[in-house]
């Protein structure tokens, strides 16, 4: 069930990665989750059909082949968050590590398509473009969250200090998807202490430039197919050209929005962890027998099976009204964050309801709803917080932040 069947580009989009989940991502899950690699060639392959590292700069034309209506009219609606959901939620159904690993580059595509000039966009794709040292296609980071600073992004500090016409950056940055391996990475940084939220301010910062080290990478309880790693900035210098929100006067509120605008997406990844789970104990409950009857025929089990069923549709339908909201120019910052905050609740509780479910074959290594389980922890957490997006909604309702 969706909003969206009445526009046959997203049943399209949604069947051929749906396909592309079942047949090629969850056959090598299991064995990414467990050795915490990323599947790059099927990254590769996946950039051959237009899911490519830049493609929220370039929007709906790699996946669809036709350029958004909206990019000649502004006024009409866009599509891009609306695929960017279907999509989403079909890739996590295969595996939520796995469509991390093929979609992660867009968390640094976003600032750059929202604040960059042409000439960044350009340095942008250029980083991207070809294939790294190990051969693998290119992939970015978006380098925000610090040891000390996750929710709070306007304590950073890391500090980027004017020197002619380079910027220095210097401070450690962790948690960072794609960290070790990126070829390019959106860091943001403090360009004026004295100036709090106001002077933060992102730079675009290719993977040689002398300075940026990257560091540790985390071993983590889910999405193991995605890279998490710390980057250092030791006297990094950047051009001024590279510093994003300069045309759009933006600092730290651009990045804000720039965080609403991706949450849609990763709420849509709950969703899909979401379906995984509750698909697996539908079909068992219909094939199993209990104390010699059909599962199915348990009443308890059926109630169990529809509270399920009812919380993934609910989700699912939030997720999509905020990405609808997005392509219609609508404010959706509240409506992102209910959305985010509910398909991470609801990820959390089918899976945790499967593995009661089904017992001890559950808590076996390798078995997908175990799997599911972990994954799914991480969706209150990043894209900022469960706490933080009911902050969020709660001063859409008040008006006041609560502290
Ligand atoms: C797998 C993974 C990938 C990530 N990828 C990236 C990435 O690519 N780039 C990047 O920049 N970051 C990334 N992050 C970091 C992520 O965004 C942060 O972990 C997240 O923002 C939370 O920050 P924190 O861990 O510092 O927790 P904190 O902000 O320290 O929060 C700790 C606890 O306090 C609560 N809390 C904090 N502030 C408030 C408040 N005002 N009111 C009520 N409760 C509050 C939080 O909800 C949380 O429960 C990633 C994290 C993970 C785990």
């Amino acid at each position: 069930m969706d909003l969206f069947h009445d526009n046959p580009m997203f049943p399209a989009v949604r069947q051929m990665l749906g396909a592309f989940a079942k047949n090629m991502i969850r056959p090598i899950a299991t064995k990414h989750d467990q050795e915490e690699s990323m599947p790059w060639d099927l990254m590769k392959f996946a950039q051959g059909f237009g899911l490519t590292q830049t493609q929220v700069l370039d929007g709906r034309k790699q996946l669809t082949g036709q350029a958004d209506e909206s990019e000649s009219d502004p006024s009409k609606p866009k599509t891009q968050a609306r695929l960017g959901v279907v999509g989403a939620e079909e890739l996590a159904y295969g595996c939520a590590g796995i469509c991390l690993a093929i979609g992660g580059s867009g968390l640094a595509g976003s600032p750059v398509a929202r604040m960059g000039t042409d000439e960044q966009k350009a340095e942008f794709r250029k980083a991207l473009s070809g294939r790294d040292s190990n051969g693998h296609i290119k992939v970015a980071a978006m380098a925000l969250s610090e040891p000390a600073t996750g929710s709070d992004i306007s304590g950073l500090t890391t500090t980027a200090t004017r020197d002619g016409n380079y910027w220095v950056l210097r401070g450690s940055k962790q948690w960072i998807t794609n960290g070790q391996s990126a070829s390019v990475y959106v860091v943001w940084a403090q360009t004026d202490p004295a100036a709090g939220r106001a002077g933060v301010r992102g730079f675009i910062v290719t993977r040689e430039t002398p300075g940026l080290v990257p560091g540790r990478k985390e071993v983590k309880l889910g999405i193991r197919a995605s890279e998490t790693a710390q980057v250092h900035f030791e006297d990094c210098r950047v051009h001024q050209a590279m510093m994003l929100g300069v045309a759009t006067a933006g600092g730290l509120s651009d990045t804000k929005k720039m965080l609403d605008s991706t949450r849609p997406a990763v709420g849509a990844q709950a969703v899909g962890i979401a379906r995984a789970a509750l698909e697996f104990v539908v079909d068992r409950v219909r094939s199993g027998s209990l104390h010699g009857t059909p599962m199915a025929a348990h009443q308890h089990l059926a109630f169990e099976l529809a509270e399920l069923e009812m919380e993934v549709a609910a989700s699912r339908l939030m997720v999509h009204r905020a990405a609808w909201m997005a392509d219609h120019h609508q404010d959706n910052v509240a409506f992102a964050s209910m959305a985010k905050a509910h398909a991470a609740r609801t990820a959390q509780m089918v899976t945790t309801r499967a593995m009661v479910l089904l017992g001890e074959e559950a808590l076996l290594p390798g078995h997908p709803v175990e799997k599911w389980y972990r994954d799914a922890k991480i969706y209150d957490i990043f894209e900022g917080t469960g706490q933080i997006q009911r902050r969020i909604i709660a001063k859409h309702l008040t008006g006041v932040i609560a502290t």
